[in-house]
């Protein structure tokens, strides 16, 4: 596994439940997104409705799924937590949004990977707050309308555009999260390691925040492993040469990129004349899924100004092949 994937693993599950923020004054950073969804909510109190349904996206591991629970606390409702690819027939959703209670809300990660058929179950529940199911075939079916209690949907997906023009319509909200600045993740850090009851130097939380490419959830694990080694090899407490060394163990250098990230800038420095080079012919050549290199590695190589798109394909920028300490580009 990747230290610095963005991606959830198994092993995070547990660790990340216990630094999940509840309430939104503990959300850090993401200013204009908790600005509007602090009027939303209040709004939908006093009007004492459910709230809008809400669409979030952005990144993988950038607080998503926090932000969902955190709607639900605020609002007071029970929150049911299902993703896209776990939806596989309609009937699977008329069950989850039959059992909601009112003013429920229901998050649905991954909900671009929901199939057409079942967008088709939602609309009418997002909207009207009734299912339509048909019963009997051919010439016999009918259909047969139940009313649901009014509930939240709140989605979540790392591509917006991936979802249907009719179906991004029925969000009444929809926020996009941004890669968090360096004193967000700072705080992000400290308030872990706070909650770690482990002690760690401004000095160590900011270049741990340096490198987590902008996202908390690989904040929070690479202050989980450098807790490992200030505990096994040092005296327990996060110093910045602890930090510097942890970090340079686990081969994650000062900007946040690994061994993955230079595989694939040295493939277009070296093997392409730094592009344009294709998608696809990128991927076979460090042996990567086409999608797992556009929404995992490359949006913060191009945030940081690495790669560039362009209409004939990726190409590396003078920054990248300075980083790497190439000659000028030619
Ligand atoms: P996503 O659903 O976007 O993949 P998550 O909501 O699972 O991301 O967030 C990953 C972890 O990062 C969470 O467990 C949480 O501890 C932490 N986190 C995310 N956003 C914030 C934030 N704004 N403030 C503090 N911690 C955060």
């Amino acid at each position: 596994d990747r230290i610095i994937s963005s991606e959830v693993s198994n092993y995070d599950e547990q660790f990340e439940l216990s630094l999940r923020p509840q309430k939104l004054n503990q959300y850090i950073g993401q200013q204009k997104v908790k600005d509007s969804l602090k009027i939303f909510i209040e709004a939908a109190k006093l009007r004492q409705e459910s709230l809008d349904h809400v669409l979030l996206y952005g990144p993988p591991g950038l607080g998503k799924t926090t932000l969902a629970s955190i709607i639900a606390n605020e609002m007071n409702v029970n929150i049911r937590m299902t993703s896209g690819p776990a939806i596989e027939r309609p009937g699977d959703l008329a069950a989850i949004v039959s059992s909601l209670e009112p003013g429920d809300v229901l998050f649905i990660d991954e909900i671009h990977r929901l199939s057409r058929s079942i967008e088709e179950v939602l609309y009418p529940a997002m909207e009207d707050f009734c299912l339509d199911i048909v019963i009997g075939k051919g010439n016999e079916a009918r259909t047969i309308r139940y009313d649901l209690p009014p509930f939240t949907l709140v989605g979540a997906t790392t591509r917006a555009g991936a979802l249907s023009a009719p179906f991004r319509d029925r969000f009444g909200v929809m926020l996009r999260l941004d890669y968090y600045d360096e004193q967000s993740l700072i705080e992000i850090v400290i308030r872990s390691a706070n909650l770690f009851e482990v002690d760690i130097e401004s000095s160590a939380a900011k270049e741990i925040a340096r490198r987590s490419r902008g996202t908390p959830r690989i904040a929070n694990r690479l202050l989980k492993r450098v807790r490992d080694y200030a505990q096994v090899i040092g005296d327990g407490i996060i110093s910045l040469p602890i930090a510097n060394q942890a970090l340079q163990l686990l081969q994650v250098d000062p900007l946040g990129l690994d061994h993955i990230d230079h595989k694939l800038l040295k493939s277009m420095i070296e093997g392409f004349q730094g592009g344009p080079v294709g998608l696809d012919t990128l991927a076979a050549s460090i042996g990567e899924e086409r999608v797992t290199i556009e929404d995992v590695y490359e949006p913060y190589l191009m945030q940081i100004g690495f790669i560039q798109r362009t209409p004939r394909g990726r190409v590396a920028t003078q920054l990248a092949y300075e980083h790497f300490g190439y000659s000028q580009q030619t």
